[in-house]
């Protein structure tokens, strides 16, 4: 799993090797990019330092000289591979075979498009029909764990879009399918392909919600605005979704929307002064003083 990533960006790092100047041609895949000026006055970049560039200036560059890859499915790679690191167990090895089969797409592809190689000859027969074969079983369980997902009634849209980030908790596999098509959201069983682990889906439905909206959340809210979701005040999740105006877990709507006193719509914040903003629960707390 490890190699299969590393070897990837081996490729895409002959890939800046190809596109570097003639007077370097290991430029682009020096970490620290200097301009130097040479005795007749012209300016060249030089590479300073042994480090090689990581992932994100891969992208960085590769993208700025128009290499189309799909980054993000490279993105979700490595991050399954490092979250892999701490998941990993000798029982899953549906989410080994996941990188495999999504290393593979980006592999052909690169191959074709950018490398302007035939990926069998590149890689050798053995080794690429064992990517390929890798990739259609995978394939095959997916979408057969997808047909069965389907099935069941997930009654919110968020939660529909945040299925794509539906993991086993055991194992980290992707491949996870329903038990009973008759459940009724939220009450879910949930098993794992890979490991045969059985779940349901409240256990999961935080961490899918957080994976879905967290990047959101995070724009959102440097930019002055509102996080799309936030903690329900009736069972503690982080999975209170303003669009669908009430919490995903327990299916909680806010108790009070306005305050009776002066009608300000109030918040998840709101919803522990019997109705009362903040500012008509401090000018009550006050008069209770005098
Ligand atoms: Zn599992
Ligand atoms: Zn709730
Ligand atoms: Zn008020």
């Amino acid at each position: 799993m490890r190699n299969i990533v590393a070897g990837m960006l081996l490729l895409m790092k002959e890939k800046l090797c190809e596109l570097s100047p003639a007077h370097d041609k290991e430029l682009l895949i020096k970490k620290e990019i200097l301009p130097e000026q040479l005795a007749d006055g012209t300016v060249v970049f030089k590479g300073r330092g042994k480090k090689t560039v990581d992932v994100l200036q891969i992208e960085e560059r590769l993208s700025s000289l128009n290499v189309v890859v799909d980054w993000k499915r490279l993105n979700e790679i490595t991050k399954l591979r490092n979250d892999l690191e701490h998941y990993y167990t000798d029982r899953s090895p549906d989410a080994v075979r996941e990188i495999v089969a999504k290393s593979f797409l980006i592999l052909r592809d690169f191959a074709v498009s950018a490398l302007d190689e035939d990926p069998i000859e590149l890689f050798g027969v053995d080794c690429w029909s064992a990517l390929l074969e890798t990739n259609d079983v995978y394939a095959a369980e997916e979408k057969a764990c997808h047909e069965s997902i389907q099935k069941i009634n997930w009654k919110y849209s968020t939660v529909e879009d945040a299925l794509k980030e539906l993991r086993c908790p055991a194992c980290h596999s992707s491949l996870i399918e329903s038990t009973n098509e008759t459940d009724t959201y939220p009450d879910i069983g949930l098993r794992c392909k890979s490991c045969s682990h059985d779940f349901q889906f409240e256990e999961v439905i935080e961490e899918c919600i957080s994976d879905l909206l967290s990047g959101a959340a995070h724009h959102a809210i440097k930019d002055g605005g509102d996080s799309p979701y936030g903690k329900c005040p009736h069972c503690f999740k982080d999975t209170y979704i303003f669009e669908e105006n009430c919490c995903v877990a327990c299916e909680d709507e806010l108790e009070f929307t306005e305050c009776i006193r002066c009608e300000t719509s109030l918040g998840l914040d709101d919803q522990f002064n019997d109705g009362l903003c903040g500012y008509c629960q401090y000018v009550y707390e006050k008069s209770m003083d005098d």
